[in-house]
């Protein structure tokens, strides 16, 4: 029998193109969203793309817990791919309560869910952001998590806490018939350290599709090289690095969406070495915010209106992954170039263009 993924948060940037690559690579899956971020503009593209017209969609909220119970009574739910959670840094520090009540509240929810109906795997989206500012670069698993300087990091972190602490928990449960459970069962749990995910499916039907002005590089760059932004700041030229930019580890989406399938399958497959495990996602590849917008202009044959502005607030200088551990363990690399990457985000951008 096909085993089935429920995709939290799966009509987003992240979450529709990993409901493709699981499509593709056989299984079977069920999204839940309560498109609080997006519109159904990616799932309908995830429909065109794997030729599929009736994977399960569930409009439900993963702070409802009767909504996400109900998902795991209606489905039999082999393993979850938890995305839905909020993402924006500078709103997290405006209003760090939305923050921490939406993106903890969300994942205890599938926690007490995947716990009660008799177990689950579970892969939890983190980010690299948990390994804050370092001198000690690249990093691996193992190098040590910094205070999060924003409430939305400090989810990350804290919500790491939780599946750990979890699946610790429940893998004394066995079958045993705890009081007040019907069938308890382990929790495995699995987290993705995302570094810098950017561009779009080669067939421009999904990306990443911002509300209001970008606070990422890459969808303001496209933006611009369009039209509907005037200038992109270049936030400091003045750091200790080659060029005076920031560096940071780009991860194609589409390639960080096959991270996912190989983790999963791991999970499902029973082969993981600990039953809670931690991977870097991204290159190793270091990739300055000079270098990357050159590349989108050289690449894609055309100028990008753009200044130097002082620094943002809360930005390191550099960070970069070992990925040596997701290569060896999963059996995952990064293939894509950086120009295939940014000719793919500028191919969704134009792709949305013709839709307006
Ligand atoms: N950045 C920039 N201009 C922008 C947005 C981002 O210069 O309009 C820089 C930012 O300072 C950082 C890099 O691009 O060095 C990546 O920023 P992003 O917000 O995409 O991801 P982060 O690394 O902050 O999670």
């Amino acid at each position: 029998m096909k085993k089935r993924v429920l995709v939290s948060g799966g009509a987003g940037y992240i979450g529709s193109h990993v409901t493709v690559e699981l499509i593709q690579a056989g299984y079977d899956v069920v999204v839940a969203d309560n498109l609080s971020n997006c519109d159904l503009t990616c799932f309908e593209g995830v429909k065109k793309i794997t030729g599929k017209d009736d994977i399960p969609f569930e409009k439900i909220d993963c702070c409802d817990y009767a909504s996400v119970d109900r998902l795991f009574s209606e489905f039999r739910i082999d393993a979850v791919i938890h995305f839905a959670a909020f993402k924006a840094v500078g709103e997290s520090v405006a209003e760090p309560l939305k923050y921490y009540r939406n993106n903890l509240l969300s994942l205890l929810n599938i926690l007490e869910a995947a716990k009660t109906h008799g177990g689950c795997n579970v892969l939890f989206s983190s980010s690299a952001t948990v390994y804050g500012e370092t001198d000690k670069l690249p990093v691996t698993e193992e190098s040590p998590r910094q205070p999060a300087i924003s409430p939305y990091g400090n989810t990350k972190q804290i919500c790491e806490d939780i599946l750990r602490d979890t699946v610790k928990a429940t893998a004394a449960y066995g079958n045993e018939v705890m009081p007040g459970i019907d069938k308890p069962g382990p929790v495995k749990g699995t987290a993705l350290r995302y570094f810098n995910p950017i561009g779009a499916h080669p067939s421009a039907l999904i990306g990443e599709l911002p509300r209001g002005v970008p606070n990422n590089l890459v969808p303001y760059i496209t933006q611009t090289a369009i039209g509907k932004r005037e200038c992109l700041s270049i936030f400091g030229n003045d750091y200790p690095t080659p060029d005076g930019t920031c560096l940071r580890d780009y991860i194609d989406v589409v390639d960080l969406a096959k991270a996912h399938v190989a983790a999963v399958a791991r999970m499902l497959e029973g082969r993981m070495a600990e039953d809670y495990e931690i991977f870097n996602i991204g290159t190793g590849r270091p990739v300055s915010v000079l270098e990357l917008v050159n590349t989108f202009e050289k690449v894609n044959n055309l100028k990008l209106n753009y200044r130097f502005t002082p620094r943002r607030e809360g930005d390191i200088t550099a960070i970069w992954a070992d990925p040596s551990r997701a290569e060896k363990e999963l059996g995952w690399k990064a293939q894509r170039t950086v120009e295939e990457t940014l000719a793919a985000a500028w191919a969704w951008e134009k792709h949305l263009a013709g839709k307006e």
